[in-house]
C-alpha cells in the first residue's frame, strides 16, 4: 500500500475513534470539555486526511472556501450569545446540508447521468436529505430568532400534502435508479426536497423547536454518511453516522421530556394560539408582589432552597450572581440544591453549562426526576427566570399546548418565589397558574440585578 494512501486511512481511522470518545465525553458535564477538544482533534486529522488525498487537483478553490467559510463561521461563534445558540446551531445545519447538496449535485454532473443504481439511490439521499435540511433549518433559525412566528403555521390538508410529496420524490428517485439521465427529474426532486423542509418545520410550535433542532441535525448527519458512500469517504460515513444517530438520540430524549410522541412533535401542530384556558391573561387574579427586603429576609431564614434556572438567567447572566448567593446561604447552614429541567433554557443542557461556568458544583445540580419528590419538604423553591417549566397547568390543564409536559414540582414547595421582570408569559406564550399561588411572591426585576440585591440584604442583616 502507497505511504500516503496507509497514513489517510490511519488519520481517519483515528478520527473516528476520536469522534466516538469525544461523544462518550459530551454525555456528562464533568467530561464536555475533553470530550469537544477529542472530536476537534479528531476533526483536524480527517480534514488532514482528506486534504493529502491524491485526487484533489488543486488547493486555490478550497483554500478560498476555508477562508470564506471560517470569517462569517468564526465571528458568528465569537458574537453570537449564548441565549442565541439554537439558531446558531440550525444555520449551521442549514450551511452543512446545503454543502451536501452541492456536492451531489456535482457527481450527478460528473458521472453524466451513469452513476450505477447503489451510487444514484446515494446521490437521491444526499440532495434529498441536504435539500430539506437545508431549508427547515433556515426556518428553524427564523422561528426561533422571532423572524417568523413562532407558533404553528398550517393550511387546511397539509400533512396528507407532505405525504403525498414524499410519496412522489421517493417515487422520482426509483425511476432517477431506472433512468439516471433524466436531469430535468433529479433537479425536480431537489426543488421538492427544498419544498419538503419548509413544509416540515412551519407548522411545528415554538415549543417543539428543541426537538426539532434534534431531528434536523439527525438529518444533516444522514445527508452527510449519503455523501460518503457518494465520494467513498469512510470518515464522512462514520462520522455522518454519529451525527445522525446522536441527533435521532437527542431527539427520543427531547420528546421524553416533554412527554411527547415523535409523531406528534412532527404532525401535531403543537403550540397553536390556543383559546381561553391556560392562554387566557388572568386579570381576576392576584398575585404577591414582593419587595426584595422582605424575600431575602424569607430567604435569610430558609433552611433549604432549592434553585430553579430558567431562560431568563441566561438573559441576564445571573449565574455567578445565582451562585454567590448560595454560597451566602450555605454559609449560613442552609441546604441550596439546583433542580434542572431538561429544556430550560434555549438548548439541551443550556443550565448545566451555565452553572458549570459559574462553577457550581456537579453534586448540587440535579435532574427533574431525582429531586421532584423533594420540593414538598423545602422551605423554599427559588425559581429564577424559568417559567415554563414550572407551570402546573402542565399537569392538569388539557387546554394548554404545555399539557403532558412534565415539569418541575415547584409549587409542592413550602413557599415559592419568582424572580423575573414582569407577568409576561414564557417561550410557550402562555399564563403559570404558579404565579397566582396562595405560596408565591413575585420579585420583580432583571434576575443579576435581583439577586446582587438579594445578596446585599442577606449579608447586610447578618452583619
Ligand atoms: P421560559 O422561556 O418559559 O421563560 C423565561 C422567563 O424568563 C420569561 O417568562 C421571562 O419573563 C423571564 N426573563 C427573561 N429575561 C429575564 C431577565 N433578564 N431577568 C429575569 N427574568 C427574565 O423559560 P424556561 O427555561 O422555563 O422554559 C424553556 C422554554 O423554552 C420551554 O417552553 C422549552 O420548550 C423552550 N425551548 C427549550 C429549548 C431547549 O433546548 N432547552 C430550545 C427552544 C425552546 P419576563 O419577560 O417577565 O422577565
Amino acid at each position: 500500500m502507497n505511504p500516503t494512501t496507509l497514513f489517510i486511512d490511519v488519520c481517519y481511522l483515528a478520527a473516528a475513534l476520536l469522534f466516538v470518545l469525544g461523544l462518550s465525553g459530551l454525555t456528562s458535564p464533568r467530561t464536555a470539555l475533553h470530550g469537544i477538544y477529542l472530536a476537534e482533534a479528531g476533526m483536524a486529522l480527517a480534514v488532514i486526511g482528506t486534504l493529502l488525498d491524491h485526487s484533489i487537483i488543486t488547493y486555490e478553490w478550497i483554500l478560498i472556501g476555508v477562508i470564506l467559510g471560517a470569517i462569517p463561521g468564526a465571528l458568528l461563534s465569537i458574537w453570537i450569545p449564548m441565549t442565541a445558540v439554537p439558531q446558531r446551531t440550525a444555520l449551521c445545519h442549514a450551511f452543512g446540508a446545503m454543502a451536501v447538496c452541492l456536492v451531489g449535485i456535482v457527481e450527478y454532473m460528473h458521472f453524466s447521468g451513469d452513476l450505477g443504481a447503489a451510487r444514484m439511490v446515494a446521490v437521491g439521499f444526499e440532495v434529498v436529505l441536504g435539500a430539506l435540511t437545508f431549508t427547515g433549518s433556515l426556518i428553524a433559525a427564523a422561528k426561533l430568532q422571532g423572524t417568523f412566528p413562532g407558533r404553528p403555521l398550517t393550511f387546511y390538508g397539509q400533512n396528507y400534502f407532505s405525504f403525498a410529496l414524499l410519496g412522489l420524490m421517493l417515487a422520482i428517485l426509483g425511476y432517477l435508479v431506472y433512468l439516471q439521465a433524466a436531469s430535468v427529474l433529479f433537479y425536480v426532486l431537489i426543488g421538492m426536497g427544498l419544498l419538503f423542509g419548509v413544509l416540515l418545520v412551519l407548522p411545528i410550535g415554538a415549543a417543539d423547536m428543541p426537538t426539532v433542532i434534534a431531528i434536523l441535525n439527525s438529518y444533516a448527519g444522514l445527508a452527510a454518511s449519503a455523501t460518503g458512500f457518494v465520494l467513498g469517504n469512510n470518515v464522512l460515513i462514520i462520522a455522518g453516522a454519529l451525527d445522525g444517530g446522536s441527533g435521532f438520540i437527542l431527539s427520543v430524549i427531547m420528546c421524553k421530556a416533554m412527554n411527547r410522541s415523535w409523531a406528534n412533535v412532527l404532525f401535531g401542530a403543537f403550540g397553536a394560539k390556543v383559546q381561553g384556558g391556560a392562554a387566557a391573561i388572568r386579570k381576576d387574579l392576584v398575585y404577591n408582589d414582593t419587595p426584595a427586603q422582605d424575600a431575602a429576609l424569607l430567604l435569610a431564614n430558609a433552611a433549604s432552597v432549592i434553585v430553579v434556572p430558567g431562560y431568563g438567567m441566561a438573559v441576564s447572566q445571573a449565574q455567578h450572581k445565582v451562585r454567590e448567593l448560595a454560597d451566602l446561604l450555605e454559609n449560613r447552614g442552609c441546604e441550596v440544591r439546583y433542580a434542572i429541567h431538561p429544556v430550560a433554557g434555549r438548548m439541551p443542557g443550556h443550565m448545566n453549562v451555565l452553572m458549570a461556568e459559574a462553577e457550581v458544583s456537579y453534586d448540587k445540580l440535579f435532574d427533574m426526576d431525582s429531586i421532584n419528590n423533594d420540593f414538598a419538604h423545602t422551605d423554599v423553591a427559588l425559581v429564577i427566570g424559568a417559567n415554563d417549566v414550572t407551570n402546573p397547568a402542565a399537569r392538569h390543564d388539557k387546554s394548554s399546548p404545555i399539557f403532558g409536559m412534565p415539569i418541575l414540582n415547584v409549587d409542592q414547595a413550602r413557599n415559592v418565589m419568582v424572580i423575573k421582570r414582569s407577568m409576561n408569559p414564557g417561550f410557550a406564550g402562555i399564563e403559570n397558574e404558579l404565579y397566582y399561588n396562595s405560596k408565591t411572591r413575585m420579585v420583580f426585576g432583571d434576575a443579576r440585578a435581583v439577586v446582587t440585591q438579594l445578596i446585599q440584604e442577606i449579608a447586610e442583616n447578618s452583619d
